[in-house]
């Protein structure tokens, strides 16, 4: 609002300022050029009256004639002048009459007093020529002085430019006193040669006359001089010379006729003389007039012409302000609207915003979408169908105020097929065929037209949305409308990718066992598919250490060797034993990956799982021995080969073990076979106690003949450890009365020592193994015999 103030108080003053500038720069040259005018006038004027006057001062010079002193021709060309002229000043009078209205600033009622008192004079019959002169000086004085005074009412007289002011110095002081000094030369000397007198007073008056006509022709002279303009002055003065010239000639007649008293010059003769000098006054005045008159024609023509040149500068100026004003003003406008429209916009979007938010499916997603343009337009009714790329059909996700729609669209079918198929937006009218099928639910309004939005998503296809309106074209004329539109998409978006990622993960955890732990391996999360195999529920489970479920058979080395592998960041893919919540074993393939960060740090580890119970178990069969559940003679023989690779590979020594249980025959035979295969059982039992390592094997070869196999650092940790086991049979104390070398069941031992240098087949490994075994029982049973395989 204060804007608005401020804005209106700057148009005002801009406005306001240029028109007060403007009306007075148009006043003061409407008053410049009224004062020229009026000087134009006054010259008219002026020149107007010195021509009567010239008229007046001629009929004084004719009244100094007298009949008798002249003969008669003369005399009637007197009679006859005088008649013209009188005539001609009738005229004159007639048309100083109307100068009150041809002259109004000028004219005032002494002129016509003054033309009254002419006009009296005129009429007079046979006055004395004395009288006649004088009333005529008279009226001479009058209207010279009027005339003056006409120099200050137009203001010519106050007129202080150059030549201009030398110019009407000259018309109106200098030069009508010179006429009126020649004028009064001419009637005096006339009559002073007609009276052929000799008065004193009059040669007096004659020869002062005549020394103010040299004074005012040396004024004229002097105030030609000062005049600027060389052509001006130039032909001035040369019309004062002629002038001096005709003056000379006048001055010596009447030097003669006065001076001399030698009258030598007929009257009418010196009268046209110095009427003559007048003329030549006269003429230097109309010159002199005209020059004023250009000169003030030519400032009148500049003002006129400056000022139109100030109008239009001061239009244009005003055209200026009144523009920008007018785009300053729409500027605003558009900025208010526009702020508003900004405004609007925002408040719309964020609602919509707000309504998508609250939406979790994408069903819930689209009626919200679908109401929102009912609210916000002239929609009557809607539907979204959404895009399904695996079978390119359209399936129905909401509709809004109709049951009608189809919930399967096929690609190209209909409005909705063709929208989607061409990806551009349909317009249609209600009037259409096609859109016959597209009816409402409540019948109360019906749309005119039918507006098909293709969603297009990372320029592919993604669903359509249809709008029944009331109003034509109000969606295209929208601009916020695309705004709309690519919000939908994405939240739609958004929520497809969450159901089809829910379902995966759904998936997932139904079937894939899955678990994951915190770098201490402590569970923090595991999947449906987890608690079903180890038996606890997730909330038994979370929380607790990954070794709840570890089998206690699993060697310690396994262990070791996974945490040394996921904790350098690595992934573990090994086979393990586990233990479910009743205490069923179950076997698990388990693929371990530490979860990193951006910087490395290991955040935790998850584990996809297989369970390989099943095939373990199959595995178990084919390589377990049913009586003592050791290895049996097949998987030696795959198993120690791979063994006797591993120990080339590592670089370590590998120790094979062939053992056979003492005169067993003579126990079975004392016995009994039953007895016997306890025996064979509880034997086992031993050496899988003893030897239990992580590489550490025990095979039954067959009848009651067994292998050991293990990895070791020296030859007599080897030793120590099969001497162990004998010891160990020993001293299970199964007695034994038919052995002929204790009197508790024994083993002998065949143990061959394999540097990891020594290079030979398993085949001979085995033979020489079997060998060094007969060895032990020949040198007499229950003992180890040793035999070390150097490269
Ligand atoms: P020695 O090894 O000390 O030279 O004498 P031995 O009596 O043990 O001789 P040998 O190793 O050749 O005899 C093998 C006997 O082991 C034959 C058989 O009676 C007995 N035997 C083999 N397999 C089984 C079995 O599965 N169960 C039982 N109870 N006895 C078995
Ligand atoms: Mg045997
Ligand atoms: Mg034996």
């Amino acid at each position: 609002m204060e804007k608005i103030y401020k804005f209106a108080v700057l148009v005002l003053f801009l406005v306001g300022g240029t028109l007060f500038l403007f009306n007075n720069f148009v006043t003061n040259y409407n008053q410049e050029i009224e004062k020229t005018k009026n000087k134009l006038d006054g010259v008219e004027f002026a020149h107007k009256i010195q021509k009567f006057i010239l008229k007046l001062q001629k009929l004084r010079g004719y009244s100094q004639f007298d009949e008798i002193s002249l003969n008669q021709s003369d005399w009637d060309i007197i009679v006859n002048n005088i008649q013209l002229i009188k005539s001609d000043v009738k005229k004159d009078i007639l048309e100083i009459k109307q100068f009150n209205r041809l002259y109004p600033t000028l004219y005032d009622n002494d002129y016509g007093y003054i033309i009254d008192e002419i006009e009296n004079l005129m009429q007079s019959q046979q006055e004395d020529k004395t009288v006649l002169y004088q009333k005529y000086t008279y009226e001479i004085e009058q209207l010279k002085e009027k005339m003056y005074y006409l120099g200050f009412k137009s203001k010519l007289l106050l007129e202080s430019e150059g030549d201009k002011y030398f110019l009407i110095e000259i018309m109106l002081k200098h030069l009508p006193n010179a006429i009126e000094v020649v004028g009064k030369i001419r009637a005096k000397t006339t009559k002073a040669i007609l009276d052929n007198v000799t008065d004193a007073e009059l040669k007096y008056s004659i020869q002062s006359n005549c020394l103010l006509c040299e004074e005012h022709t040396k004024q004229i002279y002097k105030t030609i001089n000062e005049i600027n303009d060389d052509i001006e002055k130039t032909r001035l003065l040369s019309l004062l010379d002629n002038i001096n010239s005709e003056t000379k000639k006048m001055q010596e007649f009447v030097k003669k006729t006065i001076v001399s008293e030698h009258m030598s010059i007929e009257a009418l003769e010196f009268f046209t003389v110095s009427t003559n000098v007048i003329d030549k006054m006269f003429a230097l005045y109309g010159t002199n007039a005209e020059f004023l008159n250009q000169k003030l024609n030519k400032k009148l023509n500049e003002l006129e012409q400056t000022k139109l040149y100030g109008i239009i500068i001061g239009a244009a100026v005003f055209l200026f302000i009144v523009v920008t004003i007018i785009s300053m003003v729409r500027g605003y406008m558009l900025y208010t609207r526009s702020e508003k429209k900004i405004k609007n916009n925002l408040t719309s979007i964020i609602e919509l915003k707000n309504d998508l938010e609250k939406c979790q499916t994408i069903a819930e997603l689209s009626s919200s979408a679908l109401y929102f343009f009912a609210k916000k337009f002239n929609i009557v009714q809607g539907a979204i169908y959404l895009f399904n790329e695996e079978n390119n059909k359209l399936y129905l996700a909401s509709s809004y105020a109709t049951n009608e729609m189809k919930p399967i669209v096929e690609l190209g079918e209909g409005l909705i097929g063709e929208a989607a198929a061409q990806m551009r937006h349909l317009h249609t009218h209600i009037s259409d065929e096609k859109t016959r099928s597209f009816s409402i639910e409540s019948i109360v309004i019906e749309p005119t037209n039918i507006c098909t939005v293709p969603l297009i998503s990372y320029e592919k296809i993604f669903g359509v949305l249809q709008l029944g309106l009331i109003k034509e074209n109000e969606i295209v004329h929208n601009d916020d409308f695309n705004y709309f539109i690519d919000m939908i998409i994405g939240f739609l978006r958004d929520a497809k990718y969450l159901e089809i990622n829910k379902k995966y993960i759904e998936l997932i955890d139904k079937y894939v066992i899955t678990s994951k732990t915190n770098t201490k391996g402590i569970i923090t999360d595991v999947s449906d598919a987890f608690t079903r195999i180890s038996g606890y529920s997730k909330d038994e489970i979370i929380g607790k250490s990954h070794s709840i479920v570890s089998h206690p058979d699993t060697p310690k080395e396994l262990y070791k060797k996974l945490w040394e592998t996921i904790l350098s960041g690595k992934i573990y893919k090994g086979e393990f034993k586990n233990l479910n919540k009743n205490g069923e074993e179950y076997w698990i393939e388990s693929t371990i990956t530490p979860q990193m960060d951006k910087y490395n740090n290991i955040l935790g580890y998850s584990a996809i799982i297989h369970d390989i119970t099943d095939k373990k178990r199959i595995e178990e069969y084919s390589i377990t021995d049913a009586l003592t559940g050791l290895y049996n003679r097949r998987f030696y023989n795959s198993n120690f080969d791979k063994e006797y690779k591993i120990s080339k590979r590592e670089n370590k020594n590998l120790v094979l073990l062939i053992i056979d249980i003492d005169y067993f025959k003579q126990f079975n035979d004392r016995y009994g076979h039953q007895r016997g295969d306890e025996v064979l059982k509880t034997v086992s039992l031993a050496m899988k106690s003893l030897f239990k390592r992580a590489n550490d094997y025990v095979y039954r070869l067959g009848g009651e003949e067994f292998a050991v196999s293990f990895y070791t650092n020296s030859q007599k940790d080897a030793f120590e450890r099969a001497e162990a086991l004998r010891k160990n049979i020993q001293e299970l104390k199964i007695e034994h009365s038919a052995s002929s070398i204790s009197q508790y069941v024994s083993i002998s031992i065949g143990l061959t020592y394999i540097t990891k240098e020594c290079i030979r087949e398993t085949d001979e490994i085995y033979k020489i193994t079997d060998e060094t075994l007969y060895r032990a029982k020949n040198n007499g049973r229950n003992r180890v015999e040793v035999t070390s395989f150097n490269p």
